[in-house]
């Protein structure tokens, strides 16, 4: 018997990678799947940004680079923040990863292990609570509620905070629910950490580009008083429908830079150096196919939204932000993982169950609208079908 570290047990997954599976091995089968389950653009990667990759390899650029990314890199991200944010950040406080995930590792693991606690938002990205409970931490759920918009109450964040409370998980716009925390619940939470200086925050903003109705897009960043506990988790993924190419970053309180890299030499070098120029052309280029993306989404928001509230039994609030629609499906009389089941197998539509956001997402389905109004329409027909 192999001894594999028991630690291990408690890893948990990301089921959108589970259903993509079974969907590929169903489209394989002769079965024509419309998949609305896994969380990518379904656009390409601009052409300005293939070709600065491209270029980068052309150029002789096949060596390894800084650990925290390359200093040309650093700095278009810093204008790039100062640009949207009106914010001024040091490149020395930014480290560039292959994505947006291992930012959440490496945070999760600094703050995380027996005797602490942990609050993250449920429904909320799996990887969050699969990653407290893997370093022994009790995960403490942030509840989302459908009836607040699925914002949250800075209030009731700030009274679960306990004397174990080593870090709080916040992520708006919302992967599944695509709720968005308003201005006014994050002065409110900002002003109450202060008071919790000893607490860190991963604010988790990679759909903070996807952001809809003119709404203004808001950051942690934007509040200097509790920038030297705070971690800004972003990337290339879904602004640039890069998420293939593995690239994000993050902005560190300067304390934890030295660690940080620590963590990325043990795990990955650096990035991918090819694939750090393509993020300088994505960030200095042209963002006229961002823009154009996320119009897309805009449209598809408004129709799923409607559509799914035609479905008997369903129940949905239109998306204030990221791509994805959470219907209440609880009049339907199934549950999460049985409606996911029979759309999958009965009516060929890849979805998420609720439940797979956290216990709290009983009820509800995850929609994901990066697929065509086509594709969009026909899966919503199809489920219609199949439930009446
Ligand atoms: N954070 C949230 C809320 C996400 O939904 C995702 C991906 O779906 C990520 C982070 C991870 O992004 P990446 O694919 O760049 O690792």
């Amino acid at each position: 018997m192999l001894k594999i570290a028991p630690e291990l047990n408690d890893l948990g997954t990301e089921t959108a990678f589970e259903i993509l599976d079974k969907a590929e091995k169903l489209s394989k089968a002769g079965k024509r799947i419309i998949n609305l389950g896994i969380g990518q653009p379904d656009f390409k990667t601009p052409e300005h940004i293939v070709e600065a990759a491209v270029k980068a390899l052309r150029d002789g650029h096949h060596g390894y680079t800084l650990a925290t990314g390359i200093l040309e890199l650093r700095e278009a991200i810093v204008e790039n923040l100062h640009t949207r944010h009106q914010v001024e950040i040091s490149p020395d406080n930014i480290v560039v990863v292959p994505g947006g995930k291992p930012t959440m590792f490496f945070s999760i693991l600094i703050f995380g292990g027996k005797g602490k606690e942990i609050l993250y938002p449920n429904p909320g990205f799996p990887i969050y609570e699969s990653l407290i409970k893997y370093t022994g931490a009790r995960p403490i759920p942030i509840k989302l509620d459908e009836s607040k918009g699925f914002s949250f109450s800075a209030e009731k964040v700030l009274s679960q905070i306990t004397k174990k409370t080593s870090l709080i998980i916040i992520n708006s716009p919302s992967n599944p629910t695509g709720g968005v925390i308003n201005k006014d619940e994050l002065d409110k939470f900002a002003l109450g950490m202060e008071q919790h200086p000893n607490v860190a925050i991963l604010s988790d903003e990679i759909y903070s580009r996807m952001i809809y109705d003119n709404a203004e897009q808001v950051t942690l960043l934007q509040y200097p008083r509790i920038r030297d506990q705070l971690i800004m988790l972003d990337g290339w993924s879904k602004t640039y429908a890069m998420t293939g190419w593995r690239l994000g970053y993050a902005v560190w309180p300067q304390k934890l830079v030295p660690l940080v890299t620590r963590l990325c030499i043990n795990d990955h070098s650096c990035v991918n150096t090819a694939t750090q120029f393509a993020g300088i052309a994505a960030l200095k280029g042209p963002q006229i196919e961002t823009q154009s993306m996320i119009k897309q989404f805009s449209t598809r928001r408004e129709f799923i939204s409607e559509r799914l509230n035609s479905i008997p039994g369903f129940k949905c609030q239109k998306p204030k932000g990221a791509f994805y629609t959470f219907p209440n499906i609880s009049q339907t009389g199934l549950t999460s993982a049985r409606a996911q089941d029979l759309f999958l197998n009965e009516a060929g539509v890849a979805v998420i169950a609720g439940t797979s956001f956290g216990a709290w997402g009983e009820g509800y389905l995850r929609f994901s609208f990066a697929n065509s109004l086509e594709n969009i329409e026909e899966a919503l027909a199809r489920i219609t079908d199949c439930i009446q």
